[in-house]
Formats: structure tokens, sequence, C-alpha cells
């Protein structure tokens, strides 16, 4: 086989080229442009489904634990969240990367299933709504209020920038208060307000 030098493979755009000169693990074969030698590509790619496989062993494994002892499980997860909070956000949020079709489907299940405390919320955010809105709002504040919610994208929600029920601070419902946020945004924000 001719051998290529990978300055010589660059130039002329090879996107396989043959040094002839063994690999740092000892492989003499053929480099991938992107990925380098051959040889060491493959095995990477089976130990990575070796690991992809055991992976999903354990994770079965733990899931069956989880659910003979979800109060267990739980508590301790509850516990693991309020030391982690950073990590446990971050986790959400990759998790719903990964999973967004589910995570809707899921967060519809769960409306329906959980009616009663769906609506608690939705009443207690109105009567907050009604209890932070300011008398001194004027007409156009009240205006640029609908307009805000009537152009609000489909894809975002109206946000209240300082919650209105915040766990030590709480918003108003004025005009200066309000954003649009995703609902993925939405979501990672909850009612926390960092001052
Ligand atoms: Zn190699």
């Amino acid at each position: 086989m001719k051998t290529v030098s990978r300055k010589e493979a660059k130039e002329r755009g090879l996107l396989r080229y043959f040094t002839g000169v063994p690999c740092k693990r000892g492989h003499i074969c053929e480099r991938s442009f992107l990925n380098g030698c051959l040889e060491c590509c493959k095995q990477r790619s089976t130990s990575h489904e070796w690991q992809k496989a055991n992976r999903k062993k354990a994770n079965i494994t733990a899931a069956k634990w989880r659910n003979k002892n979800k109060d267990i499980a739980n508590a301790r997860f509850r516990e693991w969240r309020k030391h982690n909070r950073n990590k446990a956000i971050q986790a959400c949020k990759n998790w719903y990367q990964l999973n967004k079709d589910h995570a809707s489907s899921y967060s519809k299940k769960w409306r329906k299933e959980n009616a009663g405390k769906v609506a608690n919320q939705i009443s207690k955010r109105r009567a907050a709504v009604l209890h932070r809105t300011p008398s001194w709002l004027t007409n156009e504040d009240w205006k640029i209020i609908e307009l805000f919610y009537e152009c609000c994208p489909k894809t975002c929600v109206v946000d209240h920038i300082i919650p209105l029920q915040g766990e030590n601070i709480s918003g108003l419902h004025v005009p200066q208060n309000l954003q649009w946020l995703t609902e993925q945004q939405n979501a990672v924000k909850s009612n926390k307000y960092s001052l």
C-alpha cells in the first residue's frame, strides 16, 4: 500500500490514509482522518458497546430495587437532591434534552392523573396574581400586560422574573416583572429567584 503522511492526506482531502507507521498502540493499519487509527477506533467502539450493555443491566437491577423499596429510594433521592441542587437541575436538563417527547407526554399524563393538584396550583396562582397586582397600575400598564400574554410565542410561557409566590421574595404582577421563557426554562426556574 502506498504510504501517505497526515499532512499530505490533509492537502489531498483524503478521509482515509496509510502512513505505514504503527499507532501508539502498535497497530499498522489505515487511519481515518477524523478518528485516527481504524483498529483503535474499532476497539473503542466495541468497548463502548460493552459498557452500554452493562450499564443497561446495572440500570435494570437498580430500577427493580427502587420499585421494591420506593419509600427508601424516594427519601434517599430527596436527601441527595437537597445537597446537590445544581447537579439535580443539570440532570433534569440533560434528561429533558434526551427525552423531549417522553417528557411532554409524561407531563400531560401527570397533569391528567393529578387534576386536583393542577387545579389547586392554578387557583393559587390566580390568587397570587390578584394579590400581587398593585392598585397603582395605569391603563397603559394593563394594556402592556395583556399584550405580553397575547404576543407570547407559542413555544413560550409568560413568567414573572421575580416569582409571585417566591420562597424568600414575592414579585409583583406588573409589566416590568414579566418575561417570556420556554417551557423548559420555566420548569428549571420553578419559583426560585436568586438575588
Ligand atoms: Zn491503533
